[in-house]
């Protein structure tokens, strides 16, 4: 979820980050308001992993979502972060698929920018509404459950 575009919308790259490199592997890199950073969904995600784990950029090999925190910290067993990330997950392929019945979308673009997409499609119908609240839903267990706003990019 943290590098399929559900998450956050894009990285921020770090100084101790090469953006040569970071680009020779596949990167997409751009430049806004002075900073580097690539776009999620990220290239190299593939299978649920990282294809470049070990030169990954600076900012994922900081990022632990909120479920991960509290696995490391005892606070959460492994089988109940489990269940939180397939529950999530079901949330995500419900929106995925209201998306796909409303209008086809551009894959390489975020989960946020493809329900927007979505909902701008006319004429509205009931599927808008249910699409406006299963993604309202999400958002509301990410907020809760995953992202954590001092590391989110
Ligand atoms: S570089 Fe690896 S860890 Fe970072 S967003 Fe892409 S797939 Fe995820």
């Amino acid at each position: 979820m943290c590098c399929d575009g559900t998450l956050f919308h894009s990285v921020v790259l770090q100084p101790n980050d090469s953006a040569t490199s970071l680009s020779s592997l596949g990167l997409i890199l751009k430049r806004k308001k002075g900073a580097l950073s690539f776009r999620q969904p990220c290239p190299a995600h593939q299978n649920s992993q990282c294809g470049i784990y070990e030169n990954r950029p600076h900012r994922c090999r900081l990022f632990q979502c909120q479920q991960l925190l509290q696995v490391s910290s005892g606070t959460l067993s492994q089988t109940q972060a489990l269940e939180t990330i397939r529950s999530t997950r079901e949330k995500i392929k419900q929106v995925d698929q209201l998306i796909g019945k409303i209008t086809e979308t551009n894959p390489s673009h975020g989960l946020s920018q493809r329900v927007a997409t979505a909902l701008a499609t006319t004429p509205t119908t009931p599927l808008h509404s249910d699409l406006t609240l299963a993604m309202d839903e999400l958002n509301q267990t990410l907020n809760q459950q995953f992202r954590v706003p001092e590391q989110s990019s």
